[in-house]
């Protein structure tokens, strides 16, 4: 029997990176993504457009997307948070675009200078600048199960942004846990209420370790039928303005667990443990992941 199809996004390169305190290098961020090319993902975040004055390690966008490999097989997501964001996108070749939103005022106004419904003014300009620039575009709801400065979230919320998000046409759209609360009850429940507002628009999740519930949460989402999990190789990551947010989950864990349930990622599980222990060289210390400290198993 053939397997299901699991898509993993990885997005060291960008939302691993872009809270280290030491700015990595443009050419290591390369050699990066080469790697994970190479380990077999054919999805990642390459970069984010954002004010290189708020998050420096993100400045070199367009040198990142000017060296990137020339395949037509692997997609390089573009980050942004605003139109200029997405112009720099775009001039910088960019051919997927990832807008985030937020559904907390709280979050929104710290990560994206204004409050949530202020943010979708420019929604429809976001949308025709995509289009226009040949890029395709996709959504994610930040602090989707929980916000550090507002407290919780409710489902009603997320919904009611999620509509807002389908508004213009969007291929996918995610839901972000960039704080590490949720429960895989509220995985199910919200992708569950979130589905019925996206009629067949493809989702996909995004979760943080922060409380040791992030395997669990993306095991939650697969049984609700999300087919598209972001992971960060080594586990490294979180949000400049998401006080206390720890590292993206792991993607070695995810892929070792996925696999072993019989998901087809078309990644080797042997070369991403390589890609976070060059990761770990690169940082200079040990990342939280766990399969890439583990035995290799089944024993070889
Ligand atoms: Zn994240």
């Amino acid at each position: 029997m053939a397997r299901e199809k699991l898509e993993l996004v990885e997005v060291s390169p960008r939302d691993g990176l872009q809270n280290e305190p030491d700015v990595v290098s443009t050419e290591k961020k390369l050699e990066l993504i080469d790697r994970i090319v190479a380990a077999g993902f054919r999805r990642m975040e390459a970069a984010s457009f954002v004010n290189p004055k708020k998050v420096p390690q993100m400045a070199d966008g367009d040198a990142v997307f000017a060296g990137l490999p020339k395949r037509d097989d692997a997609t390089f997501i573009a980050l942004a948070l605003n139109p200029r964001g997405v112009e720099r996108a775009i001039a910088a070749g960019a051919k997927e675009i990832n807008y985030v939103f937020c559904a907390s005022d709280g979050f929104s106004i710290r990560n994206n200078g204004a409050p949530v419904d202020e943010t979708f003014r420019v929604w429809p300009e976001v949308a025709h600048k995509a289009r226009a620039g040949g890029a395709r575009l996709s959504a994610t709801i930040s602090t989707a199960f929980g916000c550090p400065f507002d407290g919780e979230v409710s489902v009603e919320r997320v919904v009611a942004v999620a509509e807002l998000c389908t508004q213009q046409d969007i291929f996918e759209l995610a839901l972000a846990d960039t704080i590490g609360v949720a429960a895989p009850s509220d995985v199910r429940e919200r992708f569950r209420a979130v589905r019925e507002v996206a009629g067949g628009l493809q989702l996909r999740a995004h979760f943080h370790n922060t409380r040791n519930t992030a395997l669990a949460n993306a095991a939650a989402a697969v049984e609700e039928g999300v087919r598209v999990l972001d992971g960060s190789l080594g586990g490294i990551g979180g949000c400049p303005f998401a006080p206390g947010a720890a590292g993206n989950v792991p993607t070695e864990d995810l892929l070792y667990m996925f696999d072993r349930m019989g998901y087809e990622t078309g990644v080797d599980l042997d070369a991403a443990i390589e890609t976070a222990h060059f990761i770990a060289g690169v940082l200079g210390r040990k990342t939280p992941g766990m399969v890439s400290r583990a035995p290799k198993w089944p024993h070889a």
